[in-house]
């Protein structure tokens, strides 16, 4: 296709209204990887309208027809597994093997949304009155809102829309403005099977292009996945107005409690991969590290030495452990956290904010380096820096003394609620974790990190709103009927 890009409206590539475009950027090198249209809000009422005029004739085919187009996907995300890979690591610039996995994942998601269809829906509920058969369905919405962000750029936005479409749903999908390019494909996905016109519809842009589909009245589902920040407010534009559902999935700050009991190996394992895989920008990412103090120092020495040691490198490269962050914004924004950390008194173990011209590969000058940010804090001291997200390399260490309850009660003291992990080796220690530890997905001496398709993903308290992706999914983006039937 010639660029720049256009949006995929009503079974067509169109352009917009805009003369304005937008190019999608390598984060490594700061190479332009393509040029889109981007999208004013009229383009995005454009497409709300073809998805709206589609949702009739979608909802009255069986959910196994449905899914046949899921199906063609699901096929084309395996067989392209590597190359999509390498696209994803070139516009996210996380590791090769994040990227490969990203695609993997939106593959099952797409296998479990499709194969989903060929199950059992709904129950059949007992009655008091023996004429009369009792029943509960779910039926589907209508236009469903995807509004997704750059990290996952090939997962996310399957996570929502396989389940919306299987469910009988049409699409109006808003990709992050980071990662145009893996949305591209995703259109030309849907394109390539031949979904029916208007059922799945892309407006490629930013943040106006989203609002306009949430202030959209025939947008009846809202489903987003991004900062607490954009969640929030969809949620206070929506939350009151009758019949609009939103489902929004947000950051979180989250921690990992090292316990006395726990193995340090495990622990120093669990804390590197949570808080500098992927450069710590997944929403799951560990940015507070709660030890207890019979093992802080042994534990401060050992992360302290790789937070030192640990190389950025190019993300195309198998055995690179760190890429760079997304753009030059969230390089300032992290700066500003690290800068803040310091005003805040804190005592500073590693400052790799600012690297050596040396460390960054060659050839890789222009792209968004940053090192890890490590220091020390007291949990009970009530600081930006520990309690706001920051989604990088910014590891705070929170010594505490006494048993697990106290490691719990610094664990739940942030308004976040989205993940969490434990290391020990006392299980009354991880069930007590495992029950009292506010967040939605918690992990018992592993890294704090990693997503399965079958397993709800979801945060509480401000990362989330309850309808953590999979199972659930359906609920968000259907409606639930008692039917009751006279059979006499
Ligand atoms: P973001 O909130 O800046 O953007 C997300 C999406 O919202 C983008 O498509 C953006 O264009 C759109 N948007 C921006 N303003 C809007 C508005 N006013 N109305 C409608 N849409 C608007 O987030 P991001 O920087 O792309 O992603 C990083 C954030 O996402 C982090 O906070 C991370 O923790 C979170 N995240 C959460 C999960 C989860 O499952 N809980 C997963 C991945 C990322």
């Amino acid at each position: 296709m010639a660029e720049p890009y256009q949006h995929y409206i009503d079974g067509e590539w169109v352009s917009g209204d805009a003369e304005e475009t937008f190019t999608s950027e390598n984060p490594a090198t700061g190479e332009t990887l393509g040029e889109f249209e981007r999208a004013t809000p009229a383009d995005a009422d454009r497409a709300v309208d073809a998805a709206d005029e589609a949702f009739e004739e979608w909802r009255e085919l069986s959910r196994i027809d449905r899914a046949e187009y899921l199906w063609d996907v699901y096929h084309e995300l395996r067989e392209r597994t590597d190359e999509l890979g390498e696209i994803v690591t070139k516009e996210c610039g996380k590791e090769i093997s994040e990227g490969k996995a990203d695609v993997v994942e939106a593959a099952h998601m797409v296998e479990w949304a499709a194969g989903d269809a060929r199950h059992p829906k709904g129950d059949v509920v007992p009655s008091e009155i023996p004429a009369k058969d009792a029943y509960m369905r779910r039926k589907p919405r209508g236009v469903t809102g995807c509004i997704t962000p750059w990290n996952f750029p090939v997962a996310i936005p399957y996570w929502h829309m396989a389940i919306a479409l299987v469910e009988g749903n049409t699409v109006v999908f808003k990709p992050a403005e980071q990662t145009p390019w893996c949305a591209q494909i995703i259109a030309e996905m849907f394109d390539d099977a031949g979904i029916p016109d208007g059922v799945f519809n892309i407006v490629q842009g930013f943040g106006d292009a989203g609002n306009a589909i949430v202030e959209n009245d025939d947008v009846e589902t809202v489903l987003f996945t991004g900062s607490a920040e954009v969640g929030h407010m969809i949620q206070d534009k929506l939350g009151g107005v009758p019949g609009k559902r939103v489902a929004c999935e947000m950051g979180g700050k989250n921690a990992i409690v090292i316990t006395e009991e726990a193995d340090l190996d495990v622990a120093v394992h669990s804390a590197v991969m949570s808080s500098f895989k992927t450069t710590g920008q997944r929403c799951v990412s560990s940015e507070r590290l709660i030890v207890h103090t019979d093992v802080y120092e042994e534990f401060r020495e050992r992360f302290v030495e790789v937070a030192e040691a640990v190389a950025v490198d190019d993300p195309l490269d198998e055995n690179t452990f760190m890429g760079p962050l997304i753009e030059a914004e969230h390089v300032e924004k992290v700066t500003k956290y690290n800068e803040l950390a310091r005003e805040e008194g804190v005592n500073v173990l590693v400052d790799r904010t600012e690297l050596d011209d040396a460390e960054i590969p060659d050839g890789h000058e222009d792209g968004h380096w940053v090192g890890p940010f490590v220091y020390e804090a007291d949990p009970d001291d009530d600081l930006r820096c520990t309690h706001e997200e920051v989604f990088g390399p910014h590891v705070a260490l929170l010594e505490y003394d006494g048993d697990v309850e106290r490691a719990v009660e610094i664990q739940n003291d942030t308004d976040y609620g989205l993940a969490g992990a434990i290391v020990s080796e006392d299980y009354r220690q991880i069930n007590y974790y495992r029950d009292r530890a506010d967040v939605g997905l918690a992990y018992g001496n592993l890294p704090c990190i990693g997503a399965e398709v079958q397993l709800p993903f979801g945060g509480v308290k401000k990362s989330g709103n309850g309808y953590p992706s999979a199972r659930e999914a359906i609920e968000a983006v259907t409606d639930r009927v008692a039917w009751t039937l006279n059979n006499s």
